[in-house]
C-alpha cells in the first residue's frame, strides 16, 4: 500500500534552480502550495493540482527593481505587467528625492489597488522641503530643518526604506549637505538607507560621489547611489575612477552600493537644463524672470 503523497498546488518541474543566496544554480523542482514554497528539491514525491515543466527555464525568487518611478501611474495598471513579465515581484519607488509626504496614506492606497507586485518607497528630500520650504533658493532654518526632521521620522514610521535625494532638482540643487546630513540621521535611526541621485553625474562626478560618501560616513547610513553613470561624452572611460572610489569606501567600512541602467542612455525633465536661481519659487516667479530679456538670453546661452 502507498503512504499518501503530500498534494500541492503547483509543481514546477525540471527547472534550473537559482534560489537567490548566491548558491550555484542546480536542477529541480518546486513545489507551492497556498501561494507558498511548499517543498523543492532535486526528487520530489509530490502530487499537484497542476504541473508546470520548466524544462530550459529558470526558477528564481521575483526580482527587486530598486529604482522605480510609480508615483501617478500606480491605478493605470494594477497587474503591473510590465515588471511581472520581466521577473521583477517588488519595485522601491520614491526614488530620486520624489516621493508622497504621507507615506502611512500612500501604503493604504497601495493596499487598495491590490497590485500584482510588492511596493517599498523612500521618503524623498525634494517633496518634504518643498512641504515645508516651497522652492526657495536658501538654507533651512533650525525651525524648517526640525519639521523635515520630523516629516522624516514619521515616515520611517509608517514604513519608508530611507531617505532619498535629487541634488539636480529642484530644491535638491539650493540644499548644502550639512542638511542631508541631518535627515539621513532620521532615517539611520530606524535602520534606513540613503539613496541619491547626486549633484552631478558628468563633469563633477567625483565631488558628487564624495558628498554622498560623506552623508554615509557622517549619518551612519547606508548609501545607494542610484543610476551611477557618466553623463557627457568628455567623460567616458572615468568609470576606472568612480568605481575605485566606491570599492575604496566599501574597504573603508561604508556601506556603499549603487544601480545602474541596462542601456547607454539617461532620461529627465528638461527643466534640469535651466539654472538653478532661474527656477527657484513658484511658477509666476519663474515666468516673470523668463520674460526679463537679459536673463532670457542668460537661460538660453547656458541651456
Ligand atoms: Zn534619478
Amino acid at each position: 500500500m502507498h503512504a499518501q503523497q503530500p498534494g500541492c498546488d503547483i509543481l514546477l518541474t525540471n527547472g534550473k534552480i537559482i534560489d537567490g543566496s548566491g548558491n550555484n544554480w542546480y536542477y529541480g523542482s518546486v513545489a507551492i502550495k497556498d501561494g507558498k514554497i511548499f517543498k523543492m528539491g532535486t526528487n520530489l514525491s509530490v502530487t499537484a493540482k497542476k504541473t508546470i515543466d520548466a524544462s530550459g527555464l529558470i526558477i528564481a525568487p521575483g526580482f527587486i527593481d530598486v529604482h522605480t518611478h510609480l508615483e501617478g501611474d500606480e491605478a493605470s495598471d494594477p497587474t503591473a505587467k510590465s515588471f511581472i513579465l520581466d521577473g521583477v515581484t517588488t519595485c522601491i519607488t520614491g526614488n530620486c528625492g520624489s516621493s508622497n509626504v504621507d507615506m502611512a496614506q500612500y501604503f493604504r492606497f497601495i493596499d487598495s489597488l491590490h497590485l500584482s507586485i510588492n511596493v517599498g518607497s523612500f521618503i524623498g528630500h525634494n517633496d518634504i522641503r518643498k512641504e515645508v520650504m516651497g522652492r526657495v533658493n536658501r538654507a533651512a532654518t533650525t525651525a524648517e530643518l526640525q519639521q523635515m526632521s520630523s516629516l522624516v521620522d514619521k515616515a520611517m514610521q509608517d514604513g519608508a526604506l530611507g531617505l532619498s535625494t535629487g541634488l539636480i532638482y529642484i530644491p535638491g540643487t539650493y540644499t548644502k549637505t550639512p542638511e542631508i546630513v541631518t535627515l539621513a540621521k532620521v532615517a539611520a535611526a530606524y535602520h534606513g538607507i540613503y539613496a541619491t541621485h547626486m549633484r552631478d553625474e558628468g563633469d563633477s562626478v567625483t565631488e558628487a560621489i564624495e558628498e554622498a560618501l560623506t552623508i554615509g560616513r557622517e549619518a551612519r547610513i547606508p548609501v545607494e547611489i542610484s543610476h551611477f553613470k557618466l553623463s557627457g561624452q568628455q567623460n567616458w572611460g572615468r568609470s576606472k575612477q568612480t568605481v575605485a572610489m566606491i570599492e575604496a569606501a566599501r574597504k573603508e567600512g561604508i556601506d556603499v552600493t549603487i544601480d545602474q541602467y541596462p542601456y547607454t542612455a539617461s532620461s529627465t525633465s528638461i527643466s534640469t537644463l535651466i539654472p538653478d536661481e532661474i527656477l527657484a519659487d513658484g511658477q509666476d516667479s519663474i515666468r516673470a524672470r523668463l520674460t526679463t530679456p537679459r536673463i532670457r538670453n542668460y537661460v538660453t546661452t547656458s541651456m
